[in-house]
């Protein structure tokens, strides 16, 4: 540090030694500074001007610094966050103008991605989830908090399959930051899957705050019920949670008593779903754009609250296994949807209920303002009307959440009286405290209101009461408020009048309540200011003494907010309820994709049968040309599945769904390829996987196994794995099973529970007709030229395809396709590139040529003539 390095800027520099690894926000006035590598870093990562302190200095001696103005701050703090940084937000911690030396400062708050709670820095509809990963040879502890709601739960696992289901939870929870011990941080498998995978911050949270010591005291200081929510001796769930707690003290230096409520969860109550499965079924997003529309959510998300917005996603997420209490869910849609009226208004109720968890978060922290109350109040006001509308629906569900339904009427009473309906934004500058709520302030208010009154009123009372005529109230800057008496009266001026001042004609007294009025009038507004802050922070303090009733209000709104939305699509778009027992059958008459049926509109989509159970039809092998519904079928079985077990009714004229333990997708080219890993390669990992976690109580999902790889071996792959399916003594799964082998077909009748279908499609002339109608029985044909005819391949190509195909077909595989006869409108194979081509041409496998292959195909073929 150079000798004449300024107070402040050691100040800086010791503050910034304490926190290396985070960007400092210094508040210096009306803006937070940034000074050093930080100021570089900062104006080039926001396109800030990068200015610098002390510019009497030579260039090279100066400091680096740019600033960002401390009421538009959030936003800048916004999009470091978003780029991965950690700042730490410095505050003066007394007034400038009256601190005597060096302004105390000090460091309030550390900013990460997953302890972000200002509401412009988060997005309404999901939870912002932090979670804590402990990792040790014998199992893992997993933490998820969001801390703007309060909401923290922990599970743990033991054993060999510690990690796998360590990644399928993080799947679900899709936390924006990962604190690690050192046994996560040093395994790369885990760190490369929160980073490249779920695009997740990794933090290396060290060994103390591990401890099990350490962990337990943090958990039993945190939590009323200690670590008697956790499976007793369990200390991979306590480190877990006692780590992240540590975390969270050291960042947020403030109150966290909204986190209240520790709940552990197993996976033994949630489908497990794998990120794989997740994400080409598209449950929360469309798997190329990455949006919400496309997505299962898209479709059943018609939620009016930012906290059903967010528990529809995690329902969504999280399938329940227990049939009683997916039958309380679907009880308590099938209420809604039988009394259209209840319904309507009870969405327009929840329209105006405003994010309760977190207000409520904000109000615990200390950073919520006057409208934050006043938004909880009349959010919670609605809730009696809510309560009342709830009443008359049968359902045990519906009504247990009615009782949790509490309005605080007291504490809304409270804030209604203290606080003005439409408060200024900001706490520090007063007129918010309603009139009537506090004698100090209306005194207050009436001098500054007043306050010429009062004197003119002194004046005259004085005036009688002495009989001087010509007193008078004045008012200068040296003496303040003063009474004058000219020269003819002086022997009339009372004793307790104290003289100031001699003038010519006339001589100038105060007294002590003119003292007094004038203090008043001239300090009225500062301390009024500081009052209504005070008394503001009185009634947010009470309020957070409430956060566990409002927590459990919210939790209780956030579910009727689901239940009606799964209610209104149900209506709408015509689903049934599905009986859910814990059998072996899937029975579905009519069935229809969720999402593809919304996006054909107009009731283009034609609804197709299932029947999957343990006996005979437990694999259906799917054969039909490309283009015919294959995958959307699939889907469809899948997304019908899930549907059931999270509550809902489901698109179908009739289903019997007996509970799903997890389904497994293989399906189309995965997003890897970009990981460097060749298609077959990933493909045939995801196949190992599938086959090592599957159950006889799974759902596989198995779209074109083998097709990476040539085609014998394909086969004999795809064949391998799908009597494996089958075989009940190793796995007896029930298995859709999509292929381009028309050869597999043979299997039905010579391996039990396997079935052949496909999706009808008929050929007029030399186009194709798709009637998107599964049957019975193996395809015929397999359509591929009409597919890229539809596709758009160009005629003479076509053309072309059929003469190979047929000469194929007579001669066989091996037979070399004779030339095309050469003229204008033919192409001339042998006279161009000649061997090579006719050679890759002749190893094409016309049967299983997708159209978009077929394009690639004849690009590469032109590329080498
Ligand atoms: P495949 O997997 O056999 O190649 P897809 O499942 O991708 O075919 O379906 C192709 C297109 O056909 C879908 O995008 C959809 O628009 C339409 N489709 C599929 N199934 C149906 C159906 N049952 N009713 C109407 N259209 C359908």
């Amino acid at each position: 540090m150079p000798a004449d390095t300024t107070p402040m800027m050691r100040q800086y520099i010791a503050m910034k030694e304490d926190h290396p690894d985070c960007i400092l926000f210094f508040r210096l006035g009306d803006f937070y500074e940034m000074f050093n590598e930080d100021a570089k870093l900062v104006s080039k990562e926001l396109e800030l001007t990068l200015t610098s302190r002390d510019r009497s200095k030579p260039e090279g001696e100066r400091t680096p610094m740019c600033g960002v103005p401390y009421h538009s701050a959030d936003a800048y703090i916004a999009r470091l966050i978003a780029k991965g940084y950690k700042v730490a937000i410095c505050e003066q911690m007394e007034d400038p103008a009256t601190a005597k030396g060096l302004v105390d400062r000090d460091i309030i708050r550390i900013i990460t991605p997953g302890t972000v709670i200002a509401s412009s820095m988060l997005d309404e509809g999901r939870n912002n989830f932090i979670c804590s990963i402990y990792l040790d040879e014998r199992g893992a502890g997993l933490c998820f908090c969001d801390i703007s709601t309060g909401e923290i739960s922990v599970t743990s696992f033991h054993g060999g399959d510690a990690l796998e289901h360590l990644q399928n939870e993080l799947g679900r929870f899709s936390p924006r930051e990962a604190l690690l011990s050192e046994g996560a941080s040093r395994n790369e498998a885990l760190g490369a899957f929160l980073r490249d995978k779920l695009e997740c911050r990794c933090e290396n949270g060290g060994e103390e705050r591990y401890r099990p010591e350490t962990a337990g005291a943090a958990v039993k200081k945190q939590f009323q019920s200690g670590v008697s929510a956790l499976p007793e001796g369990d200390s991979h769930a306590v480190q877990a949670v006692g780590g992240l707690l540590s975390y969270l003290y050291e960042t947020q230096k403030t109150d966290l008593s909204h986190l209240s409520t520790l709940t552990y969860f197993t996976s033994g109550q949630f489908m497990e779903l794998d990120l794989t499965a997740r994400r080409n079924l598209e449950l929360t997003e469309t798997l190329r754009a990455k949006e919400k529309k496309g997505s299962l959510l898209w479709v059943l998300d018609k939620t009016r609250t930012a906290m059903g917005r967010r528990l529809i996603r995690t329902w969504m997420e999280r399938p329940l296994l227990s049939p009683a209490a997916i039958h309380r869910r679907l009880g308590a849609v099938e209420a809604l949807v039988n009394d259209p009226i209840a319904r309507e208004e009870i969405i327009l109720c929840l329209r105006e209920i405003t994010d309760l968890e977190r207000l409520i978060g904000r109000i615990v922290y200390g950073t919520a303002g006057g409208r934050d109350l006043v938004a909880l109040s009349g959010g919670l006001g609605r809730l009696p009307h809510l309560r009342d509308l709830l009443e008359g629906l049968s359902s045990p569900l519906l009504q247990s959440l009615r009782e949790e339904l509490d309005d605080l009427s007291d504490l809304r009473e409270l804030i209604g009286r203290g606080i003005q309906d439409d408060p200024p934004f900001s706490v520090r500058e007063g007129g918010f405290i309603r009139d009537g709520y506090d004698p100090e302030v209306d005194r207050l208010r009436d001098i500054l209101v007043h306050g010429k009154d009062m004197v003119a009123a002194v004046e005259a009372r004085e005036k009688e009461r002495t009989g001087i005529k010509s007193l008078k109230v004045g008012y200068n800057k040296v003496f303040g408020y003063y009474i004058e008496v000219s020269k003819s009266y002086y022997d009339q001026v009372p004793e307790t009048y104290i003289r100031k001042q001699t003038l010519v004609n006339c001589e100038r007294y105060i007294t002590q309540e003119l003292k007094d009025l004038e203090h008043s009038i001239l300090t009225a507004q500062d301390r009024i200011t500081a009052l209504e802050y005070e008394l503001f922070c009185a009634i947010r303090e009470e309020t957070a003494r409430r956060v566990g009733d409002i927590q459990r209000s919210a939790a209780a709104v956030a579910q009727v907010d689901v239940l009606t939305s799964f209610a209104a699509v149900a209506a709408d778009r015509g689903y049934c309820r599905p009986e859910v027992d814990l059998s072996d059958v899937i029975e579905i008459t009519e069935g229809r994709h969720p999402v593809v049926e919304q996006m054909l509109k107009g009731g283009l989509f034609v609804p197709n049968d299932t029947r999957m159970d343990a006996g005979e039809n437990t694999v259906a092998i799917l054969t039909g040309p490309n283009m015919a519904g294959k995958s959307t079928y699939m889907r469809q079985v899948a997304l019908i599945v899930l549907m059931a077990q999270m509550g809902s009714f489901v698109p179908a004229r009739y289903a019997r769904i007996g509970i799903v333990d997890r389904v497994f997708t293989r399906i189309g080219a995965s997003d890897d390829l970009s990981a460097g890993q060749s298609t077959f390669m990933v493909e045939m990992s995801e196949v190992a996987e599938l086959l090592k976690n599957a159950t006889s109580k799974s759902l596989l999902i198995l779209d074109e196994i083998g097709r990476g790889t040539s085609t014998y071996d394909g086969m004999s792959i795809a064949r391998a794995v799908l009597e494996y399916c089958a075989d009940r003594k190793r796995l007896g799964a029930k298995t859709l099973f999509a292929t381009h082998y028309h050869e597999i077909t043979v299997l039905e009748g010579q391996i039990p529970g396997v079935k052949n279908y496909n999706i009808a499609a008929k050929k007029k002339k030399d186009d194709i007709l798709f009637l998107r109608k599964i049957v019975r029985g193996g395809a015929d044909q397999s359509y591929g030229i009409e597919v890229a005819k539809l596709a758009g391949v160009p005629d003479r190509v076509i053309r072309r395809a059929r003469e190979i195909l047929s000469e194929l077909e007579q001669g066989g595989v091996s037979a070399p396709a004779a030339p095309a006869p050469s003229g204008e409108s033919q192409m001339s194979l042998l006279d161009l590139g000649a061997g090579e081509v006719a050679e890759r041409l002749r190893r094409v496998d016309v049967n299983t040529l997708t159209p978009i292959e077929a394009m690639n195909l004849i690009y590469e073929l032109k590329q080498k003539l």
